[in-house]
Parts: structure tokens; C-alpha cells; sequence
């Protein structure tokens, strides 16, 4: 199979709002689904209990706003008011459950919400340390042994150790398979364009995660074998998105506008760990380890002392980057507070920077383009700024 044929799944399933994966793989497997907003969740678990992880990023731009707005005040981001949308469309009936992860006040009041809205249902609110000792350890631990019950009674499935080590080893062998893409990404960006690589993120979202894995690797065996041509682009980072995800074509409008992206944050969750979790006699303790002491910095986790931009400043050294563009979310609170600490990091290095917002829905993507494509214009003319 070439790459596109993979890309044409992959977008077919990023526009299906209706999630008929999700409905297939229910009828075949007779399994359960639970849904989890962005931006990190310990998929491992949801897994080992038999229920099928998915997703949910909010309706794009293909979802009319209708009732969505009646239940938030204008000024907060996009991604809740589409949630809500497709929930009260039936469109995530499907789920068996939701999960909102501790990421912003905007999430927690959804999911208050979601308890009213969809009483049936199963609603958890998934709290995370922001204090990493042995308290917050122990905190999180407690928190994870928790939504384990709850998963495992709504399943009937046990998450022995078994399963869990079993499940653990199918995510680690998906992160190494997304970190291969990003490498190859980084190392020849002309054969792995950033909207192909997108659409293979968000299709991580929907599929079993041994399909995607496969489907990662029959990409990267394709990919190698593409012939595209290197453009005279310049490199940068794309960070902020980490929440609510910009519409595909504004993906392409930044990867036509003089720039390669060699690094990013969208879909973070799915690359949220740094390395491989570790399997054994105690999987429950080493995916709180993982969560506790081996992720990467973003904007919705506390990072003690004075250098919250030192992550950046080093995705950019290591990927060989020249500039960075800050895009966030409308009113994104983690993302936007972020950015001042993020810009003064990158001013200190002397790496030049962009910065601009967009929601979820955003039309005018040829506004984008000209910013995007002015930053890259005005590196290859001035290089970094002194
Ligand atoms: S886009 Fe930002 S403010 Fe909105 S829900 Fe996500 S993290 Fe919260």
C-alpha cells in the first residue's frame, strides 16, 4: 500500500464525526469504548481492561455550532462548545464513557457538565499531580488504582498484570513507531509531509492500537521509498497546539508556506512519554513512573524552578530548527499564559519566533499562510535575531 492510499484512510477517518471505527471494531470485538478529551491519558489501562481508547478532539470544521454556544460564555476556546455539540447530536453515543483529564478549567466545567447532560453514562474526571514527589506519586497512584475499578467493572474484563504488562508493550512499540516518523520527518522532511503525518495522529485517536502501529510502519516503509523533492523551506517548530487541533487545511496552509515543521506538539497525548514504560511485576507502578518522572514539558504540567522554556530551546537545537511558531487555541489559557516564558527562552538563545491563534473551525488560513510564509521569508533574508 503507497502512502496515499494510507493518508486517504486516514482522512476519511479524521472527517467521520459519526466514529464508524468505533461502531465496527464494538460489533466485532463486542467490546466497550471509552472516550478521553486531550491531552493525556494512560491509554495502557483503558486498554488492559478490554475497552477500546478513543479520542475525542472536538467536531473541526465540519461541525455546525447549533447548541454548543448556549452552553459557554464567548470568550473561552472553540473545542468545548463542538463537544458538546456532537454529544447532544448522538454522535458520541457510541462511548460507553468519558474521561476529562485534568488539563484546564475549561475541561473540568465540561465535565461537570457531561455528569449532568449524560447521567447514563460513565463519567470520570481525571485528576493529575502537579507536584512531582513522593506525594504526588503516591496521589496519582491512588488515582490510577481508582479509574482501574471503575474501567474493569464497566468492562467485566480484569486488567491483570498480564494484560497490563501485554498492553503497556503495545504502546511502547506505537510511541517508538511515531518517534521513527518524527526522526524521518526531521531527518527528510520532503517524504514525510506535516499534513500526512497529522492525519496519521489523529487517526491514532480512533484506531486499536496494534492497527495503528501497523499502519505507522507501512507508512515508514513507503515513505522511504517516496520520491518527493526537498524545497528550499526553513525548518521550525510548531508548538502550543496541544489542546484543541487546527483544521487540516491549516496544517497545509503552514506546511505551503516556505516551512518545514520538524517538530511539534499536536496530539500530544500519544507522544506524551519520552521513552518505553517499563514492564514487570508492578505495570500499575511503572505507568504512574512513567507519568511522574518521564514526559515532556507542555503547558498544562508544572515544571519546577525558572526554566520552563528549556524544552523548547532544545527541540529546536535537536531538530535542527531555525525558528519557532507559536499557535494556540483562541483564549487558550495553559497555552497562552505559556508563551511569554516560552518567547523569552527562545529571545535568550537569540532563535526568532512567530506567534498567532486560530480555533478549531478557523476559515481564513490564508492569513496563516501569509505570516507563516513572512517568518520564513524573513529568516532565510536576516537569519536569527541577534
Ligand atoms: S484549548 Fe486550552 S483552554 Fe481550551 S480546553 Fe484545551 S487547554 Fe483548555
Amino acid at each position: 500500500m503507497g502512502t496515499q492510499d494510507i493518508i486517504d484512510r486516514c482522512e476519511r477517518i479524521y472527517r467521520d464525526l459519526d466514529f464508524g471505527y468505533v461502531h465496527e471494531w464494538k460489533a466485532r470485538t463486542g467490546g466497550k469504548a471509552v472516550g478521553f478529551m486531550p491531552v493525556y491519558v494512560p491509554r495502557e489501562l483503558i486498554h488492559a481492561a478490554g475497552i477500546l481508547p478513543v479520542g475525542i478532539m472536538g467536531g473541526g470544521d465540519d461541525v455546525e455550532i447549533i447548541r454548543g454556544d448556549a452552553y459557554f460564555q464567548s470568550y473561552i476556546c472553540h473545542i468545548p462548545r463542538s463537544t458538546v455539540e456532537l454529544g447532544l447530536a448522538g454522535k458520541l453515543d457510541v462511548l460507553d464513557g468519558m474521561l476529562f483529564p485534568a488539563i484546564c478549567d475549561v475541561i473540568r466545567n465540561l465535565s461537570g457538565m457531561w455528569q449532568m447532560m449524560f447521567a447514563h453514562k460513565y463519567v470520570r474526571y481525571l485528576d493529575f499531580p502537579q507536584t512531582f514527589n513522593d506525594a504526588g506519586r503516591e496521589f496519582y497512584r491512588a488515582e490510577m488504582a481508582e479509574l482501574l475499578v471503575d474501567l474493569e467493572a464497566l468492562s467485566g474484563i480484569q486488567a491483570t498484570p498480564e494484560r497490563l504488562n501485554a498492553s503497556i508493550a503495545l504502546y511502547n512499540a506505537n510511541r517508538r513507531a511515531l518517534a521513527e516518523l518524527y526522526d524521518l520527518r526531521s531527518a527528510e522532511p520532503q517524504r514525510v509531509p506535516t499534513s500526512e503525518l497529522y492525519l496519521l495522529l489523529r487517526a491514532g485517536n480512533v484506531l486499536e492500537v496494534s492497527e495503528h502501529t501497523a499502519m505507522l510502519q507501512q507508512y515508514l516503509a513507503a515513505a522511504r521509498l517516496s520520491q518527493r523533492p526537498l524545497r528550499d523551506n526553513v525548518r521550525v517548530v510548531a508548538t502550543g497546539l496541544f489542546c484543541e487541533q487546527p483544521p487540516l487545511s491549516m496544517v497545509r496552509a503552514m506546511e505551503n508556506s516556505g516551512c518545514y515543521i520538524v517538530d511539534d506538539d499536536w496530539v500530544l497525548g500519544a507522544r506524551y512519554q519520552l521513552h518505553d514504560t517499563a514492564t514487570g511485576a508492578n505495570p500499575l507502578g511503572a505507568i504512574v513512573d512513567a507519568y511522574m518522572s518521564d514526559t515532556v514539558a507542555t503547558a498544562t504540567r508544572y515544571v519546577e524552578g525558572d526554566d520552563k522554556g528549556a524544552f523548547l530551546v532544545e527541540q529546536v537545537r535537536s531538530r535542527n530548527a531555525e525558528g519557532v511558531i507559536f499557535a494556540a487555541a483562541s483564549f487558550c489559557d495553559p497555552a497562552l499564559l505559556d508563551r511569554p516564558m516560552g518567547q523569552k527562552a527562545l529571545a535568550d538563545a537569540g532563535i526568532p519566533y512567530t506567534a498567532f491563534t486560530y480555533s478549531e473551525n478557523t476559515g481564513q488560513v490564508q492569513v496563516i499562510k501569509e505570516q507563516a510564509g513572512t517568518f520564513a521569508d524573513s529568516i532565510k533574508l536576516w537569519g536569527a535575531v541577534a
